[in-house]
């Protein structure tokens, strides 16, 4: 089923989740509701607070397409530094160029309430940074300076060119 991303304006996008404590039947529904509304958005990551269920639960699209499913997850191990282009489902249309650690590496649970631990660098190492803040209620706009609209962006990679 798909589910409704609420966007910035909304409470819930600002809270602290709670813990996943029980990996039943509710929490593979969230799951693959989350996975198919995920899917229909053309984003690459999505927190279980984006569609209003404060829990902590994200899914990441990795760059070999497959969907990692991370339940109560914290980073455990950072190193280096990229700064790229940035933009959330829930701030539609505004992007903005957001530093985060090159390698990422995350500790978290499987559905079925398994511990693993997952690594990655560049776009996923920036989508598990960018995914973990919304469960502590952080939106990538607080790490910007500024904000750029489509048409912003446009006008720079023509100036590229
Ligand atoms: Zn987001």
């Amino acid at each position: 089923m798909l589910r409704t991303i609420i966007t910035q304006g909304d409470p819930a996008l600002n809270k602290v989740c709670h813990p996943v404590s029980k990996f039943d039947e509710k929490l593979w529904a969230l799951l693959d509701d989350m996975r198919e509304t995920l899917l229909d958005s053309n984003g690459v990551g999505l927190a279980a607070p984006q569609v209003g269920i404060l829990r902590r639960a994200v899914l990441v699209i990795n760059g070999q397409d497959e969907i990692l499913e991370l339940i109560n997850p914290t980073i455990v191990h950072t190193e280096g530094e990229q700064e790229d282009m940035e933009g959330c489902l829930s701030v539609p249309g505004k992007w903005g160029f957001v530093k985060r650690p090159m390698v990422v590496r995350v500790r978290a649970q499987d559905r079925n309430g398994n511990w693993f631990e997952v690594e990655d660098e560049g776009l996923t190492a920036r989508c598990f940074c960018h995914e973990l803040d919304h469960l502590d209620g952080h939106l990538f706009v607080e790490h910007t300076d500024r904000l750029y609209t489509p048409e912003e962006l446009e006008g720079m990679m023509e100036d590229e060119q």
